[in-house]
Parts: C-alpha cells; structure tokens; sequence
C-alpha cells in the first residue's frame, strides 16, 4: 500500500489545477504587459485571479501580490514593515520561537543589521501566550509577525486576539498563514493583520507560486527590482499558468473547507488515538487548537530520522521535524520551544493528512508504526538503558 502523509510538506496538485496550469499556459501564453489583444487577454486573467484570490481572503483585489511562494511572501512582508520602521526610528520586531525558517532566517538577517528580535516562547501547548505578547509591544515596535498555523506541530495560534493588540497599539502585523489558506477559515478582515503569506503547493496548487496580502497603506517594497509588474513592487514576468493553477486550487480548498475539516478530524483522531497506545510516546502540541489534519508524536528512544526510512520503505510518506531541518542532526526548534529535551525531540514523526487520506490507510499506518517502533527500540542502547532503569523515562 502506498501512503502520502506528508500533506504540510506538499500536496499533490488537484486535477482542477492541473488542467488550469495546461489550460493557460496553452491559450494565454502572451505577456500581460503587451498592449496587444493577445497580451490584454493574459492581462485580463491575470487580474481576473487576483480578484479572486482577493475574494476567497476577505480583501481588495489591489491588496494582493503574486509571488514566488511562502518564502518570498514572508521574507517581503518582514523586511518591509523593517524598512518603514528603521525610517522611523522604530527597530524591534516580535515574533515566536516556533516560526518557519522563511521568518526566523529573515528576523537573524535582521538582528544582525542592528534590529532587536524577541522570540516568544510557547507553552508546552504549542501556543504562544498573549500577556507575553502584550509585554513586549511598545513604542519601538515596528512589527509583530505570528504564524497562523504551525507547520511542524500544527498549533493554532490566537492570531485574531493578535491582531486586535497590534491594532491597537498600531504596529503592523504579519501572519505566516501558508499552513492555514485552504485547510481552515481565513479571513483577513477578522485577523486584522497587515501582511498574510500563502503558498500553492500546501493546498494542491503548483510548486514556485503564492501570494502575498498586504493591507492598502501598510509599507512594501521590492525584493526584486525590474519591470513594473505587481505595481512595481514585484518585477518579472508573471507565471500565469502557476497563478491561474493557485486560483483554481485555491477556490476548490477554501470552498470544501468544512467537509474537509469534518473528514480529516476523525482520521485525525483515530491516529492520534492508536499511536497513543505505543508507550512512552506522547502528541506533540495541543490536541484541540491544531490543524485538522495533523498528527505530530515523540517517541522514546528512537530515531525519528531511522523510523522515516522504516516506514518509506512500507510505502508510508511521512516526515520527522520539517522537511527542512532533515538533513541536519539538530532537532526541530519548534519541539524544543514545547519542552522536548534533545533525545525525545529526536524521536519525532510528522503525519499530516488531506481530503485523499482513507480509513483504509489510517489503519494501514496504525498497522506500521508501532511494528516499526519496537523493532527500532529493540536495537537501541538509549532503550535498553531505559529498560534496565539506567536512564529515567522521560515520556
Ligand atoms: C511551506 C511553508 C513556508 C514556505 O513556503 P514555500 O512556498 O515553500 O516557500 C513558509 N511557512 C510555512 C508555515 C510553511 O509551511
């Protein structure tokens, strides 16, 4: 059987986007800057999109940028409220210790041009606390970047309560919302954030395209200067397959959300429930405050890295960490913001699902999982100290 549990690294592209991505890339192959009909027309798409894309937010069609991706999105939305700020005189940023690495690598870039960065920590839940949050905002705070859903653990932040502060304190505020758009209701009139960042790929649209909200009268500037494509805020030709794709793919999630929600909870909640029968394991993040689809476990004395290659090798796609620190042997920082000491961090499985997922396969991984956790723990010398009670449980 083959199993793709890894729905917060990727998704397949839905068969809606497919046929857009060929559909326009083979009837408006113009430039949507030409003045001819042929470029008018890709114009008239294009646009088209964007008020649509607009639409399915809660927001102006001119509030939205198409760009690379999650990545670019939040990199532009940080450094531009940073920008505006340094004008002013304005240098600290918050943000938390269980961000993506889009936002914390641009906030290091940041720190080391004179800003100061605070990383809030999170509770053992995953969940940043808002009193920390209220400690840190004062008059030299230019921005407040708070992701909407985390990527690793699935958490839900309190991002409209976030919102609501910055309002009030009037600091801008960015969300990283690529884990939400199209998995759970997104709305930037309700949020009240300045920037939201989506990507395609996360919800069954093309690799290498997203958007970028940006409320009218927050500050953005390019990252990459060119033509003035995107209002001049974003130069290059626009990749109009991708961008059509994103739409169709983005229509399609954002209108099945409830069902998809209903459907996925429960397989949600029967692995949860079966993966909590293995001992000495335990859910990382909360258990209600958490995308629908996501199901993320720390294991004792294990390798996450070793159960990953066990279970490819069933045919189960799964992830431990993000996809992004594998390759590397330190542990997710988001499972060390929660608590997790090095070792337990280290034994740590992602399964995220989509609308795809059967019971069926539910059952097949409830099957795999726990088979491969004894075998790998009856090779362990971290386990057989546990066993023999030179080591303390920690799980
Ligand atoms: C995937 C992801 C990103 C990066 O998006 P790309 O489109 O792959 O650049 C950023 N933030 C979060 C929370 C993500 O899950």
């Amino acid at each position: 059987m083959k199993v793709y549990a890894d729905n917060a690294a990727t998704t397949r592209m839905r068969a809606c986007a497919l046929g857009a991505y060929v559909d326009t890339a083979e009837k408006f192959y113009g430039n949507p800057s030409s003045l001819y009909t042929v470029g008018q027309e890709a114009r008239s798409l294009l646009e088209a999109c964007r008020a649509e894309i607009a639409a399915l937010l809660g927001a102006q069609p001119k509030e939205i940028y198409f760009t690379s991706g999650g990545s670019e999105s939040d990199n532009q939305a940080i450094l531009s409220a940073a920008h505006l700020g340094k004008i002013k005189g304005k240098t600290k940023i918050v943000s938390t210790a269980i961000e993506h690495h889009a936002v914390l690598h641009t906030l290091n870039k940041l720190k080391r041009e004179g800003f100061e960065v605070v990383l809030l920590p999170v509770g053992t839940d995953g969940i940043v606390r808002l009193s920390d949050l209220e400690k840190e905002l004062d008059g030299n705070t230019c921005l407040v970047s708070v992701m909407f859903a985390n990527n690793e653990i699935g958490t839900l932040q309190p991002v409209e309560e976030i919102g609501k502060l910055c309002r009030e304190k009037k600091i801008f505020f960015h969300t990283d919302a690529v884990q939400a758009v199209g998995h759970t209701a997104v709305d930037v009139r309700e949020i009240g954030c300045d920037y939201l960042a989506l990507s395609a790929h996360k919800f069954g649209g093309p690799k290498g395209v997203g958007a970028l909200y940006v409320r009218q009268g927050a500050p953005l500037y390019p990252l990459i200067e060119g033509g003035a494509q995107e209002r001049g805020k974003r130069a290059g030709t626009e990749d109009l397959p991708a961008i059509k794709a994103m739409t169709a793919a983005m229509k399609e999630a954002v209108e099945t959300v409830p069902e998809t929600e209903k459907k996925i909870k429960i397989l949600r909640d029967k692995l949860i429930a079966g993966l909590e029968k293995i001992p000495h394991s335990a859910l990382n993040g909360d258990r209600e405050k958490r995308l629908a689809g996501n199901v993320n476990f720390c294991f004792e004395g294990i390798e996450g890295e070793s159960l990953l290659l066990l279970l490819d090798d069933m045919g189960i796609s799964a992830s431990s960490g993000s996809a992004c620190t594998s390759g590397s042997l330190d542990p997710s920082h988001v499972l060390l913001a929660i608590g997790r000491v090095h070792d337990v961090a280290h034994g740590s499985l992602r399964l995220t699902l989509s609308a795809e997922n059967t019971e069926e396969e539910i059952n097949y991984i409830l099957e795999k999982v726990p088979e491969v956790v004894t075998y790998l723990r009856n090779m362990s010398p971290v386990w057989r100290d546990l066993q023999e009670g030179k080591r303390q449980y920690i799980l």
